[in-house]
């Protein structure tokens, strides 16, 4: 509850403070209204005639203001009792006081001030908005670098007539594994390292659950749906079990493509891929193609492009070799065509190619961060550089 100070020290600073705050203590007790009563209370205390807080300024800071002060100390005085009046009876105007009646009254109220309710009658006094403070700044987000990238990328291949697909996280081993040509058992799982789902065991094994470790269970259950010809470009997050260092994480992203048609040669594979690059890194980037090994393509192929860094010259980033791995790709096995046959994807007519990137591995080149983990740490300080 504010008292009146004496004052002892008339200078324009000592005066300012003292308004000051008399101000504040008079915003904390409106704050603190709740009901018609309390407003009442409130208003007799501070406009009162007989020793109401106006009343004792003038008393105890206009009287006894020293005869060179009194002109300045009168006209604060004069201003305090405007606006102190002003402040007290706005509370009371019919703006300030919300008329209740039955149902609407928990909607409305209930995204202001809660206390307001408590009062008993059918009027409710609400603490009067003020619109003068100044608001809450949320800050405004930027994509995430590794999003950026994959946004890059797909709206390259969105421009070649691709759509995007999408599919879960939490895939079958039939999806992940079986209908992409891994069969049980098969060594290439192991490249795999697989997160499985607890307690599937009573499941039938390719019913079992399991994070997916590529995007192409997306392909399979795209061709399922969409009879051929299909252009899909898949981007999205995988798991396995690798643990956290500069160059792994349990947790990455990869663009995957596909393309089926008849007549779908390799020579179309190296064209959309070269193409693909020169709209990525530049126009007077080289790729290039070494034959490699995965179950869903064959043949299969990994694709390096000329370093961006130096050209080709050589460099620490390139590893003074010239070229940067950066794909794996090649002609969809006919096996993988023969689990969704039925759909029209018969082996004998038609063909495709597929190909998975990783986004985060062209983040970290193209921004020139050292090893995985800021990506994934979340750390404001690091995303800041992005926005
Ligand atoms: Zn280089």
């Amino acid at each position: 509850m504010y008292t009146v100070p004496k004052l002892d020290n008339y200078s324009p600073d000592a005066l300012d403070r003292a308004v000051a705050d008399l101000l504040s203590a008079l915003d904390n007790e409106i704050a603190a209204l709740h009901s018609e009563a309390d407003w009442k209370t409130f208003r007799d205390r501070w406009l009162a005639r007989k020793n109401g807080v106006l009343t004792q300024i003038n008393d105890t800071w206009l009287k006894a203001a020293p005869g060179p002060a009194k002109r300045d100390v009168g006209q604060r005085v004069n201003d305090l009792r405007q606006r102190v009046t002003d402040r007290v009876e706005q509370q009371k105007r019919p703006d300030a006081t919300i008329h209740v009646s039955g149902v609407q009254v928990g909607s409305f109220v209930g995204s202001m001030t809660m206390p307001a309710l408590r009062a008993s009658g059918t009027i409710v006094s609400i603490p009067r908005l003020d619109i003068s403070l100044p608001g809450i700044q949320r800050p405004i987000g930027v994509k995430h670098p590794v999003l950026r990238v994959m946004d890059e990328i797909v709206a390259v291949f969105k421009a070649m007539g691709y759509s995007v697909g999408e599919g879960p996280e939490v895939e079958t081993d039939y999806y992940n594994f079986e209908s992409l040509n891994f069969p049980p058992n098969h060594p290439a799982r192991d490249t795999q390292d697989t997160l499985f789902i607890a307690g599937q065991e009573g499941k039938p094994p390719r019913d079992r659950l399991l994070l997916r470790t590529h995007t192409s269970p997306v392909q399979i259950r795209t061709m399922e749906k969409h009879p051929p010809p299909l252009r899909i470009v898949i981007p999205g997050k995988v798991h396995r079990n690798d643990p956290l260092d500069a160059t792994h994480s349990p947790l990455f992203h990869q663009v995957e493509g596909l393309a089926v048609d008849t007549n779908i040669t390799f020579c179309d594979l190296k064209g959309t891929l070269d193409h693909a690059m020169k709209a990525l890194f530049g126009s007077s980037v080289k790729t290039r193609f070494y034959p490699s090994f995965f179950p869903f393509t064959e043949p299969s192929a990994d694709m390096q492009v000329s370093c961006i860094f130096c050209g080709g010259k050589g460099c620490r980033t390139c590893k003074f070799s010239g070229w940067i791995e950066l794909l794996g790709c090649g002609m969809v096995d006919p096996n993988v065509f023969d689990f969704v046959k039925d759909n029209g994807y018969d082996s004998s007519k038609i063909s495709g190619f597929a190909f998975g990137m990783g986004p985060d591995r062209i983040a970290l080149l193209k921004y020139g961060v050292e090893g995985l983990q800021p990506f994934f740490e979340g750390d404001v300080r690091f995303l800041e550089q992005f926005a």
